[in-house]
């Protein structure tokens, strides 16, 4: 399967869109490997800039620790030059993007006037599930794959399946700073929601039992209802 069916089709921008926990990172993964285009994380951006010392990183490294969002002009410009770039004509995935309502304002406008139409995707979780998630989750600091101590927990303990390394916690995930992120999120993204309910192909899928792969299927399932043909492999 693939964003783009057809050379007279439309390339897409998928957004996932969710909470913090929701899964987003999980799906995102899982859906660049099968339709073949670049997942676009703004959260890995920012703190791959923080690793590097970058001057961008400079600037967003305390609010990254605090759990707020870092502003609207940074984050565009970023996702801007990003979607510039010739790997996503074909489609790409957004995660944790946008994320306030003039994000989603920017990235229409963007997306409008270069043809690219946009598929939302909200991955609805029940608050309760989502500390737990967090407080458990586990990242491999090379490849990115996310691990949950007590539901998907690594072959060897503390080990990446696929790379070996460690696994890490991030800065974020501490519970202070989680409270502080969903309060972000309430305040500043949710609102968000009802911009994309009423513009464009909005989805919403159940996703506080459900297995990533079931998930995934039914993600899959839509992206292909609406419009995206089954091509490459
Ligand atoms: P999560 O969705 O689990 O909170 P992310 O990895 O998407 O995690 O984001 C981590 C942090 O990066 C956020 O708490 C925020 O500080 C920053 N960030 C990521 N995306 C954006 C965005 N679109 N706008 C503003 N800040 C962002």
């Amino acid at each position: 399967m693939a964003l783009v069916g057809s050379a007279e089709e439309r390339s897409k921008a998928l957004v996932l869109f969710g909470p913090p926990g929701s899964g987003k990172g999980t799906q995102a993964k899982l859906l660049t490997q099968s339709l073949h285009v670049p997942h676009i994380s703004t959260g890995d951006m920012l703190r791959e800039h923080v690793r590097s010392g970058t001057p961008v990183g400079s600037k967003v490294r305390d609010i990254l620790k605090a759990g707020q969002l870092v502003s609207d002009d940074l984050v565009n410009e970023i996702v801007e030059e990003r979607i510039g770039r010739p790997d996503c004509s074909h489609g790409f995935i957004l995660d944790g993007y946008p994320r306030t309502l003039s994000q989603a304002q920017i990235l229409s406008g963007f997306l409008d006037s270069r043809n690219v139409c946009h598929l939302v995707v909200h991955l609805k979780v029940d608050p309760e599930k989502l500390v737990s998630r967090l407080t458990n989750r586990r990242q491999c600091p090379q490849c990115g794959t996310l691990y949950n101590v007590l539901l998907k927990p690594p072959i060897v303990s503390g080990r990446c399946d696929v790379e070996g390394a460690r696994l890490i916690i991030r800065d974020d995930d501490k519970e202070h700073v989680i409270r502080q992120r969903f309060d972000a999120y309430e305040r500043q993204t949710h609102p968000v929601l009802d911009y994309y309910r009423g513009n464009g192909k909005f989805f919403e899928v159940e996703a506080s039992d459900a297995s990533p792969d079931e998930i995934f299927s039914q993600i899959r399932k839509f992206i292909s209802s609406n419009g995206a043909g089954h091509s490459a492999p």
